[in-house]
C-alpha cells in the first residue's frame, strides 16, 4: 500500500456539563457527543524522502508542527518508526476553531490511517490511548457515534444512537478561545446544569422531542454573555422551526435540531442569506 485516504468526522455536543475543576487545571466533564455527517478528507502518501509535508486547502491553517495531523504523525512515529517520508493533503470542510472538534477529528483519522497504511494492527483501544495525548476529544473521534464522555474526555461509553433528524450548523464570524471559556466558567454561581442522565433515557426511548427539550451546554453561560450573537442565532433557529438550538463545545457554532428535513432546508436558506455567518451547513447524525 502506497497511500491511503481517510475521513475525519465532526461532532456536536448534545449535552455538555462541567462537574468540577481539578487541581491539575483540567475540568471533569460529562458530555453527550454525536458525530455528524460532515468530514475532512486526509490523504497520506509514502514518499522516498524523509520529511513529512502537509498541505491543506485553507491558507490560514498551519501546516507545521502546530497542525494536529503533524503531531499525530510524530506521536505514531515514537512507537512505530517510519522509514520513509510522508506527503499529507488535508481537505478541510469542518469549520476551524468552531467547537466541532475538527482538529481532533483530523488527528484521530491520521492515527487510524497510519495504522492501516503501515499495517501496525493497533486495536481501537490502543489508538485511543495514544490519541488522548493529542487532545481530550481525540479518543472520542476514534470511537465516533453517540457516546457519553467523562473524566477529561477519556472515559467513553457508547449510547443508543440519536434518532434521525436534520442538524443545521451556523458558525458566526467570531473566534472563541476554549481556554478563555473554561477559565471564565463559574461553577459556584446559580448555574443551570443539563440533566445528562435524563438525556440518556431519552436516547434509550428514541424520543427526539424529549431529547431536544433536555439539551444544554453549561459553557453558554460564558460565551453568550460575551457574544450575544450566539443567543440571537439560537432564538432565530427556534423561530425557524428547530426543536432546540444549542452551542457546540466551547463555541461559537450553534446547531439546531429539526424533525422535518423541509423545515431544516428552509432555515438553511434563511441563514445562508443572513448576516449571521458565512459557514452554514445542513447535516445529519452519522
Ligand atoms: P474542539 O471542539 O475540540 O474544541 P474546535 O473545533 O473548537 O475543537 P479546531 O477546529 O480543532 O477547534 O481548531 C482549534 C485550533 O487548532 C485552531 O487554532 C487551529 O489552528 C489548530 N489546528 C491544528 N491542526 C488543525 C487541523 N488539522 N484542523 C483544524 N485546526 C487545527
Amino acid at each position: 500500500m502506497n497511500s491511503i485516504t481517510v475521513k475525519a468526522y465532526a461532532k456536536v455536543n448534545l449535552g455538555l456539563d462541567v462537574i468540577r475543576k481539578r487541581p491539575d487545571g483540567y475540568h471533569d466533564v460529562s458530555m453527550i457527543m454525536q458525530t455528524v455527517n460532515l468530514h475532512d478528507t486526509i490523504n497520506i502518501k509514502k514518499t522516498k524522502f524523509e520529511s513529512v509535508t502537509i498541505r491543506s486547502n485553507l491558507y490560514y491553517l498551519p501546516t507545521d508542527q502546530r497542525n494536529l495531523v503533524y503531531q499525530a504523525v510524530e506521536l505514531y512515529r515514537e512507537f512505530h518508526p517510519i522509514r520513509c517520508g510522508l506527503s499529507i493533503t488535508i481537505n478541510k470542510r469542518i469549520p476551524v476553531a468552531a467547537g466541532l472538534a475538527g482538529g481532533s477529528a483530523d488527528a484521530a483519522a491520521t492515527l487510524k490511517g497510519l495504522n492501516q497504511l503501515f499495517q501496525t494492527g493497533l486495536s481501537q483501544e490502543e489508538l485511543m490511548k495514544l490519541g488522548i495525548r493529542l487532545g481530550a476529544d481525540v479518543p472520542y473521534c476514534l470511537m465516533m457515534g453517540t457516546a457519553l464522555s467523562e473524566g477529561i474526555g477519556e472515559i467513553l461509553r457508547p449510547l443508543d444512537p440519536m434518532p434521525n433528524c436534520s442538524i443545521l450548523l451556523v458558525k458566526p464570524d467570531i473566534s472563541v478561545s476554549t481556554k478563555y471559556v473554561y477559565d471564565n466558567l463559574r461553577l459556584n454561581e446559580d448555574i443551570k446544569h443539563p440533566d445528562i442522565p435524563a438525556m440518556m433515557e431519552a436516547l434509550k426511548e428514541k424520543n427526539l422531542h424529549k431529547l431536544s427539550f433536555l439539551m444544554g451546554n453549561i459553557l453558554e453561560s460564558v460565551t453568550i454573555r460575551d457574544y450575544p450573537i450566539i443567543e440571537d442565532i439560537k432564538s432565530n433557529m427556534k423561530e425557524k422551526g428547530a426543536l432546540t438550538a444549542l452551542m457546540s463545545g466551547s463555541g461559537p457554532t450553534v446547531f439546531g435540531i429539526f424533525d422535518l428535513q423541509q423545515k431544516a432546508e428552509k432555515a438553511y436558506r434563511y441563514f445562508k442569506t443572513s448576516d449571521y455567518g458565512k459557514q452554514v451547513i445542513l447535516t445529519k447524525p452519522y
